[in-house]
């Protein structure tokens, strides 16, 4: 008799020493979306879309986009980047249609940790993507956690001056589900450190004061990235193409670009949050762009 199909099985976590900390990637979940294109470089033809997708051998109708946050255990303190999409979906509305639903805490369960073990959730930006795993059933999901928000974004979210129409709920999600944590978090500046050897990084212009982590141990460093690149593809051939998602777009590109030159000029791994699991990855130069250099081994040893 022949075997019978077992369906897909895909990793979901990916753990590693590097220098003295431990760091896991864990994919809270992913969503199939329709089409690359208008969402990615509308402002060009679809016909220059559908021939970079098929250069690079993926289908320009279907894109798959993962939701990956990150886990620093540093020896001292259990550090989670962002939290996923959580019980968005279930609890809203709005998000019915738009969100998926969140498989972190579970997952982090199988990685080891339990959600009273996490130190401190650092949330790079503001969007439900990220948000999302925060809170469920309105109670905070990591019970000791403290919070680490950048300044500028937290604010902005707050005050909820010159949110686009397409942000407007967002900017209740955030007031609903992390405004409350204001007493148990610390806003930071780029430059500042967060823990020994982790410090954030200016990023803005996906989100208004988005902000990523430089992570260091014993010569290692790692650039949490947070949704600097949206797509594994596009965001590095065509830096320059113009994002919906971006909440300043023309802010998101001049980041874009020289966070790609930083990091392959410094030589840095990647943790990329939508980039294809494990999210993890170099970033090389090419003739007009850049290239996402998914990792090897080079983590393992
Ligand atoms: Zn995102």
């Amino acid at each position: 008799m022949p075997a019978s199909m077992q369906g897909e099985l895909q990793p979901t976590i990916y753990r590693f020493k590097f220098g003295d900390f431990e760091i896991a990637t864990i994919l809270d979940s992913k969503v199939v979306r329709d089409g690359l294109h208008p969402s990615h470089g509308g402002e060009h033809p679809a016909s220059e879309m559908e021939a970079l997708a098929a250069a690079n051998r993926i289908d320009a109708k279907r894109v798959e986009h993962p939701f990956i946050p990150t886990i620093v255990n540093t020896g001292k303190q259990l550090i989670l980047f962002d939290t996923g999409n959580g019980a968005l979906r279930r609890e809203h509305e709005q998000l019915r249609n738009r969100s998926v639903d969140g498989h972190l805490v579970e997952r982090l369960g199988q990685a080891g940790y339990r959600p009273a073990d996490v130190d401190v959730v650092v949330i790079t930006h503001g969007h439900p993507d990220h948000i999302g795993g925060l809170t469920e059933g309105g109670k905070v999901v990591f019970p000791n956690a403290r919070y680490v928000f950048g300044a500028a974004e937290f604010d902005f979210w707050k005050r909820g001056e010159n949110v686009r129409e397409a942000r407007k709920f967002n900017r209740e999600l955030f007031v609903k589900i992390a405004v409350p944590l204001a007493d148990r978090a610390r806003f930071v500046q780029p430059g500042d450190e967060i823990a020994g050897g982790i410090r954030a990084v200016d990023v803005s212009g996906h989100s208004p004061g988005m902000m990523a982590y430089h992570v260091e141990s014993q010569g290692k460093r790692l650039l949490i990235w947070a949704d600097t690149c949206g797509h594994y593809v596009v965001s590095f051939q065509r830096p320059e193409w113009q994002l919906d998602v971006d909440d300043d777009k023309e802010k998101a590109v001049a980041t874009r670009k020289r966070i790609l030159d930083m990091a392959a000029t410094e030589k840095l791994f990647v943790a990329g949050y939508h980039m294809p699991f494990p999210a993890l990855g170099m970033v090389e130069k090419s003739a007009n762009g850049y290239r996402w250099v998914p990792v090897g081994y080079q983590l393992n040893l």
